[in-house]
Parts: structure tokens; C-alpha cells; sequence
């Protein structure tokens, strides 16, 4: 086990000289390790989002529905003209967005291929669309620098050696599977989210928040949004959880708040 470790580490530094199997993170430019074939993870993402939402409950609510809808495809209109401009592929980016009644989750969570779930219990706290917005272009935003394909290659290279996924899955359903939803964030139960790095968090708050200024949507709304989670009621929000500090999110916030208010006041000047 501390052989296969180690082999593996030296993988990964190779990797990440070399770079081989890395994609570009768009907005940050980072490269990121993403060892396996998008396209199979979206169809394993696929049916893990249709069972989730077959376990769960829908929101009948025509309001909460349409507004998701409405932030959702703005959103993602967004981000399709960001990635044409600079190059990068929106192959296999098949939007859905859909509204989990929980009252009491104040959550979202997305899968690759753009698969995104909201709670009812984060409306109350985004309060409006663009509030919604910051929710929303943050999990599109783990979609877009494909933070689960980084965890799920770091997982398969210390688990399994750097295992191809369709062999894998072959010869390791269970071990496989399993990496796959704690890269996911996917707990055993509906809900339950796994929580991302700080690296990647702040990363996706950053992407978000660039993402929401294309869309024409004050980036500024995000440090409201944080501070509303971070006061929370009684009960702390799920979201925190399994996200860093609000303190700290708002600090990193206000650091990229620049590039973005840059990005819509651009905007604001094209309409
Ligand atoms: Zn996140």
C-alpha cells in the first residue's frame, strides 16, 4: 500500500511537470489534472443525478422553478459566449437545472455535464436573482474547471494506481464508484456534500463571480449573499458545512472583485 502510494505520488509530480492529461482552468488559467474522459464521467454524472433527483423531492412551485430556470439559462448563455471567445470547448455541456424542496437545506450542488440541483432552503437567503445567481455561477463554475474530474483522477492515481475509469470500472466497480461520489461531494444520503478544497472553492467563487458580470449580474451581490449565509439563523446552513469560513470567502471575494466589476461594467456598457 505505501509502494503503490508513493508510485503514485511520483505520478502526480510527474503529471504536474509534464502536464500530461491536464486541462486549462477557464478564467484562472490554471492547469488542472484531468486524467479522465469528461464524456465518461458525464454519463456516470448522469445517472447519479437522475437517481438523486428520483430520491428526492421536486419543487412543485412554479415561482421557485422559473426563477431557477431563468438565472440557470442566463448563466449559462454567459458562460457558452466566455468559453466560445476564449477558445475553450463547450462539448458535452448539456445544461439542466432543477429545484429540490427542502426548506430546511441551504444548498446546490453540479455535476459534470452541467447537471445542478438548488434547495429551497438557499431561496430565502439569495433573496433575488442575482443573489440566486451567485449560487448558481458558483456550481457552474465547478463544472467549468471540472474540480471533480481533478479529485477523481487524484483518487484513481493513490487508489487505484492511475487505472484507466472504463477499466476500472470493469475490474473495480465498487472502488471506483465510491471515489467517484467523494469526488462528487456525493454523501450516502441526499444532501450530504463532501466538501471541495479551499483551493477549489475559492477558485469556483472567483470563476462565479466573472461568470455573473458577463451575465450581467452585479458581482458585488456575492459579498451580501456570503454575509447572509454567514449570519444563518439558528441553525447554520448546510452550504457553510461544507464550505470554507464566510470571512474568509468574502476576503477573497473582495481580492477578484476587481477583475469582475471590470467584466460588467464592460457589460453595462454594451446594453
Ligand atoms: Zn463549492
Amino acid at each position: 500500500m505505501i509502494k503503490r502510494l508513493l508510485i503514485s505520488g511520483t505520478s502526480v509530480l510527474v503529471l504536474s511537470i509534464f502536464c500530461v492529461g491536464c486541462a486549462t482552468v477557464p478564467v484562472t488559467g490554471r492547469k488542472s489534472l484531468a486524467l479522465l474522459p469528461e464524456s465518461e464521467l458525464a454519463s456516470m454524472s448522469l445517472s447519479s443525478y437522475q437517481q438523486m433527483l428520483k430520491d428526492a423531492e421536486l419543487s412543485t412551485d412554479k415561482a421557485q422553478i422559473t426563477q431557477v430556470t431563468r438565472v440557470g439559462e442566463r448563466l449559462a448563455g454567459a458562460t457558452h459566449a466566455y468559453l466560445q471567445a476564449h477558445g475553450h470547448t463547450t462539448e458535452g455541456l448539456d445544461w439542466e437545472f432543477n429545484v429540490i424542496k427542502d426548506d430546511e437545506t441551504a444548498n446546490a450542488f453540479a455535476m459534470p455535464g452541467g447537471k445542478i440541483a438548488v434547495y429551497t432552503g438557499i431561496l430565502p437567503i439569495a433573496q433575488n436573482d442575482e443573489g440566486l445567481a451567485v449560487v448558481m455561477s458558483h456550481e457552474i463554475a465547478h463544472v467549468l474547471a471540472k474540480h471533480g474530474n481533478e479529485r477523481m483522477s487524484q483518487g484513481m492515481l493513490t487508489q487505484l494506481g492511475g487505472m484507466g475509469l472504463s477499466v476500472a470500472m470493469r475490474n473495480k466497480p465498487a472502488a471506483t464508484q465510491n471515489i467517484f461520489n467523494t469526488s462528487y461531494g456525493l454523501g450516502s444520503q441526499v444532501g450530504l456534500m463532501l466538501p471541495y478544497s479551499r483551493m477549489h472553492e475559492s477558485e469556483a467563487d472567483h470563476i462565479g463571480i466573472v461568470l455573473m458580470a458577463i451575465a450581467g449580474y452585479n458581482p458585488e451581490a456575492s459579498i451580501g449573499f456570503w454575509q447572509r449565509m454567514d449570519k444563518g439563523g439558528d441553525r447554520p446552513p448546510q452550504f457553510i458545512s461544507t464550505h470554507p469560513a464566510p470571512e474568509r470567502r468574502v476576503q477573497n471575494l473582495r481580492e477578484k472583485m476587481p477583475e469582475a466589476l471590470a467584466v460588467y461594467k464592460k457589460q453595462q456598457q454594451k446594453q
